[in-house]
Parts: C-alpha cells; sequence; structure tokens
C-alpha cells in the first residue's frame, strides 16, 4: 500500500497539537488571530475544560494566566507548578482561541466550531483523564446539556 505522503499523521498527540497550533478554521473571526492555547499529555490526570482564552492568555499562550485562574488554582488548591504541568493537568478550552469581545460588552463565547472540530481527537489522547472538571457554562452546556442543573451559587462563580 503505497504511503499518504499528502496527509498528516493524526495519529500521535504531538503531530494532533501541531495540527491545533496550526488551526485556521475561525480566523476571520478573531480580533487578535489565531492562537490556540492548549495542554495535553496522556498522563494527566485531571482535564480542565474552561470557556477561552482572555488577552492576556493570548498574549503569553500561557492558558489560565490572570485572574480567574489564579481563582481557580485557590479553588482547586493547586499551586502554579502542578497546574503547569502537563503531566498532571490537561487543559482544553471550548475555544482554544480569543474570540474577542461583543458590541454590548463582555467577553464573546467560544467559537462554536472549535470544540467539535478538536476535543473528542485530544481527549482520545488523554487516557488516563480520572476527573473533568467543567469550568463554566459553556464547557457544561456543550458536555452535560440538558443535564446541567442550574445552581446560582455555582453559576456566580465564574472561574471562566
Ligand atoms: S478557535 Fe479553534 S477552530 Fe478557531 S482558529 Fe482557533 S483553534 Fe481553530
Amino acid at each position: 500500500m503505497p504511503r499518504q505522503l499528502d496527509r498528516p499523521d493524526t495519529n500521535t498527540l504531538d503531530s494532533l497539537l501541531g495540527e491545533i497550533r496550526a488551526c485556521r478554521h475561525c480566523a476571520a473571526h478573531l480580533p487578535l488571530g489565531p492562537r490556540p492555547v492548549a495542554v495535553a499529555n496522556p498522563a494527566a490526570r485531571l482535564l480542565i475544560i474552561g470557556q477561552a482564552p482572555g488577552t492576556r492568555v493570548h498574549e503569553t499562550g500561557i492558558p489560565w494566566n490572570d485572574k480567574s485562574g489564579d481563582r481557580l488554582r485557590e479553588w482547586l488548591d493547586i499551586d502554579k507548578p502542578t497546574f503547569y504541568d502537563p503531566e498532571k493537568v490537561a487543559i482544553m478550552p471550548m475555544g482554544f482561541c480569543y474570540p474577542g469581545v461583543l458590541a454590548s460588552g463582555g467577553d464573546a463565547p467560544p467559537r462554536a466550531e472549535c470544540a467539535p472540530l478538536w476535543h473528542e481527537r485530544l481527549r482520545a489522547h488523554l487516557p488516563n483523564v480520572a476527573l473533568t472538571l467543567l469550568a463554566g457554562m459553556y464547557a457544561q452546556a456543550y458536555y452535560l446539556g440538558k443535564a446541567r442543573k442550574k445552581n446560582p451559587d455555582r453559576d456566580r462563580r465564574n472561574l471562566a
């Protein structure tokens, strides 16, 4: 069987992360352009699915590198070295790139095309995840759907 030279090898996590880094799928809608932010390692035990990068995360390329990250780490009681150890924590927002702001003010929602494009493929490389944290209403709505119960105290926490 001839080798398929025109298709990237999507069987390894490295090649998949390379594909994600090169993604331009919704570039036309991103005010600062694509800069996908995701962290994955097959050894990770905790998977955090958040909302989308803010401007600081976009600038640095470091996920949860802002006040919401400080709150999340405090809430989880996890220090920064642990949080940023890919062999412990995988990080996968609902939208991997900064989506901009709404005309009415406030953060724009994560790009809806992003999670269906990448999540399942990325999660297939995370066989050791024992706990998935759905941080924010977009992650909860996507993964829990109607099973998501309204909890005003939790929802007010605005961790994403
Ligand atoms: S938000 Fe997601 S789909 Fe859009 S360019 Fe970034 S990685 Fe690609």
